[in-house]
């Protein structure tokens, strides 16, 4: 019998007893090392074993999404902490670096501190929300994942740095929240990776919400990648089957479970492991939907993209939001041109079925809302890039069409500036149009 479904965790502690290590040339050791030290690295058996292909880990996407490459740093930041682990120096002189060139990054992207809210006095750190449909809850169990993505905006949250976690104990907290705003109608429980709670402490959120006061609350929505880096998660763990029940519940209590689920590329996709678990997954009742950031090196092809919509659907997933990569991290090394990414969002949407296109992007979270490239085009011989709200912190500005100068270079938001000459955007303006 083999034991693959036996967790094994990596990180740069023990990186070093993964068997396939020895492929790695000494250059690629090196860069895990430097850049492990800033950007938190943690791995998985699954991963090792099913995702990366071993016989191009130069190129491999799934490598690229587990392993710190030296390209993922700026020089000045890899050889400032090379050269401090090359001479031995201390742990303080050492987390000192670190600690700098983390604050560098923008460990804290979209102004999320904003969208905490207050109750009584109290600001409920483990809640975020910005939207008036949707709560953002955050169980500090909850603030780890499987697996780390190189190119994650949460990293802050996951390596050491406690002040900056939104965490939030108690699920008593969120049902008095609840109870006062009762217009959400969602409840998105995000982490890091719910999923790496145990079922026990999961439930003890989610039961709460299935009472009859919480009647306000339609949808449970999970944002996890273990269907994609711990799919045991759902199939052999031991407490897979309570989870799968509890999915149950929360459907046969009228409500909808569904599972937002993170999927870089088609490789996670094609296990036995995958399918059995969206299976189970299914089998609930629960939805799956699937979103991702759009990523150079990984999935920067319409191909990649179709494929991906494609088996999605075949597996009964629902495509849901393409992602432009947040400006946080080893973002430098992951970022694509607005221009790129609706490229390969259109070439991409054009070549499959109606059933694949209930996806959405490129979208930007950012500090305004959710923002949609909808697209270049010229307009009175000025080219423009069209753009819209997905979601606004202020709900009167979602699906309004504006326009921001094209700029090819431009990789978010807040690096375009407003069409026609304009000072600011429509949302910007003290007095809104009549539009709106
Ligand atoms: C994306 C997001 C949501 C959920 O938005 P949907 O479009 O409903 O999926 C909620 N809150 C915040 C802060 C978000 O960024
Ligand atoms: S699974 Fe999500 S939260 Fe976790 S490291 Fe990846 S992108 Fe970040």
């Amino acid at each position: 019998m083999t034991m693959s479904n036996k967790l094994k965790t990596y990180t740069l502690h023990n990186y070093k007893t993964i068997p396939q290590i020895s492929l790695l040339s000494d250059e690629m050791i090196e860069a895990i090392e430097v850049v492990g030290h800033v950007l938190p690295f943690k791995t998985n058996n699954y991963v090792i074993d099913k995702l990366i292909d071993w016989s191009q880990i130069e190129t491999d996407p799934m490598f690229t999404l587990t392993f710190p490459r030296k390209e993922m740093l700026q020089k000045r930041h890899y050889n400032a902490v090379k050269k401090l682990l090359d001479r031995g120096a201390d742990q303080a002189a050492l987390g000192k670096k670190i600690e700098e060139i983390r604050m560098e990054l923008n460990p804290n992207p979209a102004g999320q501190e904003h969208n905490v809210p207050e109750m009584d006095g109290i600001k409920l750190k483990g809640i975020q929300h910005k939207y008036p449909e949707t709560i953002l809850f955050f169980p500090s169990q909850g603030q780890t994942c499987h697996a780390y993505c190189s190119f994650c905006f949460r990293w802050p949250q996951f390596g050491g740095m406690p002040d900056m976690k939104f965490a939030m104990n108690e699920a008593d907290l969120l049902a008095r929240y609840l109870l006062k705003n009762e217009k959400v109608t969602d409840v998105l429980f995000t982490g890091g990776d719910p999923l790496t709670m145990s079922t026990r402490i999961l439930s003890s959120y989610i039961n709460v919400l299935l009472q009859p006061e919480f009647k306000n609350i339609h949808s449970i929505r999970i944002g996890t990648k273990a269907l994609s880096y711990w799919p045991y998660r759902f199939t052999t763990d031991k407490d897979s089957d309570e989870l799968l029940k509890l999915f149950e519940k929360v459907v046969k209590a009228g409500k909808n479970m569904a599972i937002q689920a993170h999927f870089n590329h088609p490789a996670e996709l094609k296990t036995d492991e995958v399918m059995q678990a969206i299976k189970k997954i299914r089998a609930t009742g629960a939805q799956i939907r699937t979103q991702s950031p759009v990523l150079k090196n990984i999935n920067d092809k319409p191909e990649i993209w179709a494929e991906m919509w494609r088996k999605q659907v075949d597996l009964g997933c629902i495509p849901y939001y393409m992602f432009v990569a947040r400006d946080t991290g080893s973002k430098r090394y992951f970022e694509l041109p607005l221009d790129k990414c609706w490229n390969v969002f259109r070439r991409a949407y054009r070549q499959v079925s109606g059933l694949c296109r209930t996806v959405r992007g490129p979208s930007m979270s950012c500090e305004p809302g959710k923002v949609q490239v909808l697209g270049v085009q010229e307009v009175q011989g000025e080219k423009v890039y069209v753009l819209r709200f997905l979601q606004g912190r202020d709900p009167k500005w979602v699906d309004v069409p504006f326009f921001a100068k094209y700029d090819p270079k431009a990789t978010w938001f807040d690096q375009l500036e407003p069409a026609f000459g304009k000072e600011r955007f429509f949302f910007e303006e003290d007095e809104q149009s009549d539009l709106i």
